[in-house]
């Protein structure tokens, strides 16, 4: 029989995919022998089965009745039990962390009479139980019930007034209970549940149901997190840091997640549960003052997270509670950290002895890379530094101060960059978060929801900066010496250094960039880069070269790493001044006028291409004659007819217009275009395989390889090889010839395009399109989101490479054509070359290479190098 409970003490960390994040680790810490409180998991296998047929599986509640009645016996209490109860709290725990998406509620068990044990339990606090009880409603109602939230924390504040929930009495919160019943009955038209067992019950179904809230699913989207894994749930004793100034809850960081350094890292909140500390109800204070107050526990937990960076290997994150002196575990997990502490932490480890430089490489990733080379703020420039927060989140973000999520939405939609500023962000801010440039609150400290949620978005944040007196309602906040910044004014937020500026300051590259760019590695994070990125590229099998198609970006292509150019698309060679020829030679009625167009292009050719091998120094060059549909060189048809249907109009005016008449297609992208226009305009590319030997003669060591778009039948490839090798041997120049594999009967058909072809590159871009049969020049943006919205796919197949489809093409393609010629060259040159998920299929595939452009060239190169180290069994080669 399926088992869909497990004991803390029967799981352990590599079982994520059933017990999610939280139960796997909870079970490794109670394995490992640390003071963790007692409980169980339910699997995620039962909310798969609840989520799919909308009833919990057969063999749960039993499963679940026998688990608590163990807990129970070992706790010596039952469930709410009247006069000494077992308080469960109930969480959810997906195999990914998505950080406050999903629900919890604690104190479960308390009832009308519950409440007077648990006083009595705590020695006669009716404070710190009557706290619980409101509490739990208050969780429970919103949670499980589905009661607005605001409800609950609008009578609490009415009761409150300028006071600290902390300074609320006994009596107090007891009437706060009643009210808080009032709500409930009042929402729901029943009485809230006061059988304990009923409202764990109720509260389990209500974590499975959190899996597919709007913001849950937002968020999944938003970090790729498959739709279909489903929560666990932790139903754990409940440990209380409310029961007084001996008690407390807080996280802690084994080291800084924003820049690595070791250190004594976290939030502590005195006589408080745990949801206070993220919700910042109350300033949290430094964790190292704990010390001062409770120094057992301190000192206990820095031995605790001294075996938990040794265990894991890697930095934790973890939370705690301390009940009247006494420290509990409620979590840890390897903690999410910025980009920068990424690349540290990954080389300090590995200088403690704890890792090795291969795990380090894998300990990084190219997105992680990519967020390095963002850029900073200018040192040198005018700023009008309004206040200064906590560097949660690092960058440089300019934009529109906005005070609401759905404003932040509205004006990024309209090509608006804004910072969102609110006082704490909370999940339901995801939508505005995902829309700003950045964020920055006013409460709250580097583990608050804020914090937290742009660090695993990788989007500058500046939180708890105090100094700001936010209102959300006045849309917006003063900062200190009277400046007000209403919406729409200007704003720049330095999420490395915590400081705010009053209008737009300039930006300058990244010193990661600039390292790319040859400068010497200073400080630690480059040399962290520097380290990680020569041990990937010592492991990595895939080639990686660039798309440039000008001297600049193939300098730029070599100083990032690239190793060749994979594409140079020769169509911009054609336009500016040159447009003048290729009318010339769209109007050319005669043979021998159109031979004299493609003379005069000739020689400019060649000198496009002598820079090219020049700046490449001998690497590999893939020159892709020309692609695009020739109408796309010539003038507008609405421009043209106008000028035509007015005075001035030249007889050559008409002609073009008639030419591009004649030209004009209902579908370019399936036109005239690629290998099709050089077999229609005679000589045209003979011209460019003329220029491109030309060069190759006038540079030494250049290797110039020589490529054929959108063939989809050797019968096309053969015509064009033909006249190409005939050119070849007449200047003495050694080419490869070889072709893209863009079209999907290319790909079906590889085994006899390989007869013709000495490499193939796959042009996903438009093998995605036309595997698809989505416009890649419309789809997007026109209907992509609802796609994204309804699951039919989680990333755009244009982004990340679709493998099912698409990516068997290409496999095929693989297999058959090196069944032809076991020698063939293979790469991609689409833009997947430089998506990292792209990157390790290619390296799965087989692919020799991977092209891309320049700036994505280094996260190329560490995606390859990660693969090389994760695929090394499934190698098909
Ligand atoms: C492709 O189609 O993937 C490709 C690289 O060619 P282009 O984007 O120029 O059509
Ligand atoms: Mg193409």
């Amino acid at each position: 029989m399926a088992k869909y409970v497990y004991d803390f003490t029967e799981g352990n960390r590599n079982l994520k995919d059933l017990l999610g994040g939280k139960g796997a680790n909870l079970a490794e810490m109670t394995n490992l022998g640390l003071p963790v409180p007692p409980g169980f998991t339910i699997t995620t296998d039962a909310c798969r089965h609840y989520l799919a047929a909308g009833v919990v599986p057969d063999g749960l509640e039993q499963e679940v009745a026998e688990h608590l009645d163990a807990l129970e016996k070992q706790m010596g209490r039952r469930l709410g039990q009247a006069d000494d109860p077992l308080l469960v709290s109930v969480r959810s725990g997906a195999k990914f962390s998505m950080p406050g998406m999903m629900e919890t509620v604690l104190n479960i068990g308390l009832n009308d009479e519950s409440v007077h044990g648990l006083a009595k339990q705590a020695g006669g606090n009716d404070r710190f139980a009557w706290d619980s009880y409101r509490r739990l409603i208050q969780m429970f109602g919103k949670t499980v019930l589905g009661i607005d939230g605001d409800l609950f924390e609008h009578a609490l504040d009415a009761l409150k007034g300028k006071r600290q929930d902390t300074d609320l009495d006994a009596g107090e919160l007891q009437g706060l209970v009643e009210t808080f019943k009032g709500i409930v009955h009042e929402q729901t038209g029943k009485d809230f549940p006061t059988d304990p067992r009923e409202q764990m019950r109720l509260a389990v179904m209500a974590v499975f149901d959190s899996w597919n809230a709007p913001r849950a699913i937002l968020y999944r989207r938003q970090e790729r997190i498959p739709a279909e894994l489903g929560t666990a749930v932790n139903i754990v004793a409940m440990v209380f840091g409310n029961v007084g100034n001996d008690s407390g809850t807080g996280v802690a960081f084994t080291r800084d997640p924003g820049t690595g350094r070791q250190g004594i890292y976290g939030d502590y909140l005195q006589n408080a549960q745990g949801e206070d500390v993220v919700a910042g109800i109350r300033n949290t204070i430094p964790l190292e003052e704990l010390e001062r107050i409770d120094k057992r526990s301190y000192d206990e937990l820095l031995g605790i997270m001294e075996t938990l960076e040794n265990h894991y290997r890697d930095l934790c994150d973890i939370e705690f509670t301390i009940e009247r002196g006494k420290l509990w575990m409620l979590q840890t997990r390897v903690g999410k950290r910025t980009a920068a502490a990424a690349f540290c932490i990954a080389t300090q480890l590995v200088d403690q002895g704890l890792i090795t430089i291969d795990e380090a490489v894998t300990r990084v990733t190219g997105d992680q890379l990519a967020q390095l080379m963002f850029p900073r703020f200018d040192g040198g420039a005018d700023k009008k530094k309004i206040a200064k927060g906590m560097n949660a989140s690092p960058g440089a973000a300019v934009g529109k101060a906005v005070f609401c999520s759905e404003r932040a939405v509205e004006l990024s939609e309209q090509g608006e960059d804004v910072i969102l500023v609110r006082r704490e962000t909370n999940p339901d801010d995801l939508a505005g978060m995902i829309a700003a440039k950045g964020i920055l609150t006013s409460r709250g400290g580097k583990t608050s929801h804020a914090a937290v949620v742009a660090r695993g978005m990788g989007k500058t944040c500046v939180c708890g900066a105090e100094e700001l007196e936010v209102s959300t309602s006045e849309g917006r906040f003063t900062a200190p010496g009277g400046v007000v910044v209403s919406e729409g004014d200007v704003i720049s937020i330095d999420g490395t250094s915590g400081e705010i500026y009053l209008g737009e300051v300039p930006v300058v590259d990244s010193a990661v960039v600039e390292y790319f760019e040859g400068a010497e590695p200073e400080d630690e994070l480059v040399k962290a880069v520097d380290r990680i990125m020569s041990h990937a590229d010592s492991v990595r099998r895939l080639g990686v070269r660039a798309n440039a198609d000008t001297p600049d970006d193939a300098a730029r292509a070599r100083r990032f790493g690239g190793q060749g150019i994979g594409l140079c698309r020769t169509e911009h060679m054609f336009l500016g001044e040159r447009r003048q020829l290729v009318e010339d030679l769209v109007l050319a009625s005669t043979d021998e006028a159109r031979q004299a167009a493609l003379d005069a292009l000739e020689p400019l050719q060649k000198a496009d291409f002598t820079e090219i091998f020049r700046a490449m120094d001998g690497n590999s060059v893939t020159i892709r004659l020309i692609d695009p549909p020739l109408h796309e060189f010539l003038p507008d048809i609405v421009d043209l007819s106008v000028k035509v249907a007015t005075d001035g109009a030249t007889d050559k005016d008409r002609k073009l217009l008639a030419a591009v008449k004649r030209l004009h297609e209902q579908n370019p992208m399936l036109g005239l275009r690629g290998v099709r226009l050089g077999l229609v305009i005679p000589g045209l590319f003979a011209m460019q395989v003329r220029a491109i030997a030309q060069a190759a003669k006038e540079v030494p060591g250049a290797r110039p390889e020589i490529m054929i778009p959108l063939v989809a039948a050797v019968q096309e490839l053969e015509s064009v090889r033909e006249e190409a090798a005939k050119i070849l041997a007449e200047t003495g120049v050694e080419a490869l010839i070889g072709t893209m594999i863009e079209v999907p009967r290319a790909a079906l058909t590889a085994a006899q395009i390989a007869e013709a072809a000495e490499f193939f590159s796959f042009g996903t871009n438009d093998l995605t399109q036309m595997t698809w049969g989505f416009s890649r020049d419309d789809v997007e943006s026109a209907f992509f989101s609802r796609y994204l919205d309804q699951g039919i796919f989680g990333v755009s197949p244009f982004e990340t490479l679709d493998r099912e489809g698409v990516g068997r093409l290409i496999r095929i393609a693989v297999e058959e054509g090196r069944s032809t010629r076991p020698d063939l060259h293979l790469g991609i040159c689409g833009e997947h070359g430089g998506d990292p998920d792209s990157v390790h299929f290619c390296h799965d595939v087989g692919l020799d290479y991977v092209s891309c452009s320049p700036f994505r060239i280094p996260i190329a190169r560490l995606e390859a190098g990660r693969a090389a180290l994760t695929y090394s069994d499934s190698d098909t080669r």
